[in-house]
């Protein structure tokens, strides 16, 4: 349920990617509140002006990717939005099955739209799209790491190509000398590729002027797809029509309440070093993750560890190790199994710190925040100010507000869990 209509509605393909569009949104001056999976009726969200659901459907069958999309966004329309995003990782994370084309299909026909844009462009983080072809900083996205991915692998950079596999319709091209013209001539090429029925444009983009001037000409498109840059030149549309009110800041939370911890699961080095910083000036507890699943009950060690020091300063609880330490724990539980131990641990361990008096929580981690989340039953989330670029602080809705900031492993300074919490002050 909400209480007054909402002017956009997104379908995020993943947790963190769902919270980077969140950001973007609300520095835009939209208020912005982000779902956890599909909304069920019974969800109350307070007036605000975008909702982002999160899905976890880049990796699922195509099928249930496509049936979860269409029932998030029916919800979005019940909930009174104008206007549709289908946001997807900025490297275009999909396979030759989809997920991008299929859901996309399904959405824009749901939506009742002739035309969609394919624009993953994010010049900030260094994708840029140029004659169609997807870069990561001065290389192809094929000669990216990307090209080694152990779920979506892409060795094609060219996305006219790529979404042309898993779409049975037509895919054009607006290249970058139209988009450098501005809004007005990308209108007409999308007007023109519309009348020779091309169903899905991939748009050129070099720099944040040209996502600027692309989302200006896409003000009247039922559906939009991309990456979270795409979406920088949303808020103006909605403002030049009068439906979004000029507000000094989209990202005020009330105050947060209770003690601070961090909890990270990433072994990304952009994590480690985060840890490595924050150990300098608080207590810390290195969950083993070895030893995790035998007789030792790791988390009630955790917990009686930082149970006595919780209400002096932050605390540091982490399962993050560099790569020789994984690897012994793989080997010795297996990969999946490893990961998920770890992930089950600081689930628990998440639970039992709300439980012992934190209100204020950093979970570093894509899938580690998604399984703490998922544990504590937070369905839904207002979105604050940015701790850094693509991170902000978030606030649980429902009985027992929670200060949360769901770090994807490898976004952040290398102070940012220390920085995190004076932010908040
Ligand atoms: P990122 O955002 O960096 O990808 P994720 O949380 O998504 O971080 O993924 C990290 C994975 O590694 C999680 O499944 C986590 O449980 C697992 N993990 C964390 N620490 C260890 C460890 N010491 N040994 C094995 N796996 C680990």
């Amino acid at each position: 349920m909400i209480k007054k209509d909402i002017l956009l509605g997104a379908v995020a393909d993943d947790m963190t990617g769902a919270t980077d569009l969140c950001n973007t949104l609300v520095a835009g001056g939209m208020r912005t509140v982000q779902m956890i999976g599909v909304p069920r009726p019974g969800d109350v969200v307070p007036d605000t002006d975008a909702v982002v659901v999160a899905l976890k459907s880049r990796n699922m069958q195509n099928v249930r990717a496509v049936r979860n999309s269409l029932e998030a966004q029916d919800w979005l329309k019940s909930a009174g939005a104008k206007q549709f995003f289908f946001k997807y990782c900025s490297t275009f994370d999909s396979t030759p099955r989809g997920n991008i084309g299929p859901v996309a299909d399904g959405m824009l026909e749901r939506a009742k739209g002739d035309i969609t844009i394919a624009c993953p462009a994010f010049p900030t983080n260094g994708r840029t799209v140029f004659r169609g072809h997807l870069f990561v900083g001065d290389v192809l996205l094929s000669a990216s790491g990307m090209r080694n991915h152990p779920l979506t692998p892409m060795t094609n950079a060219n996305l006219v190509e790529v979404l042309g596999e898993q779409t049975p319709y037509e895919v054009g091209l607006v290249p970058w000398e139209t988009v450098a013209k501005g809004a007005e001539a990308i209108r007409e090429a999308l007007a023109r590729l519309s009348g020779e029925g091309v169903r899905h444009a991939v748009v050129d983009a070099l720099s944040d002027q040209n996502l600027i001037d692309i989302g200006r000409a896409a003000a009247d498109l039922k559906l939009i797809t991309g990456g979270s840059g795409i979406a920088m030149g949303l808020p103006a549309n909605f403002r030049a029509s009068g439906a979004l009110r000029r507000r000094k800041s989209a990202a005020r939370l009330p105050r947060a309440k209770g003690h601070a911890a961090v909890l990270a699961g990433s072994c990304s080095e952009a994590t480690l070093q985060q840890i490595e910083r924050m150990k300098e000036t608080a207590p810390a507890f290195h969950v083993d993750a070895t030893k995790l699943g035998g007789k030792r009950d790791i988390v009630a060690e955790a917990m009686d560890w930082a149970r006595p020091q919780l209400s002096s300063q932050p605390v540091l609880i982490y399962a993050s190790a560099p790569p020789a330490e994984v690897t012994k724990a793989q080997r010795k539980h297996g990969r999946d199994k490893a990961g998920l131990l770890v992930e089950r641990a600081l689930a628990k361990i998440a639970k039992r710190l709300i439980r012992a008096g934190v209100g204020k929580l950093v979970l570093a981690g894509g899938e580690t925040a998604g399984a703490a989340v998922n544990a504590l039953g937070v369905r839904a989330l207002m979105i604050g100010g940015e701790i850094d670029p693509g991170v902000p602080w978030t606030m649980s809705l429902g009985a027992r507000p929670l200060h949360l900031a769901l770090k994807s492993g490898n976004f952040g300074a290398p102070d940012f869990f220390t920085k995190a919490f004076t932010v908040l002050d």
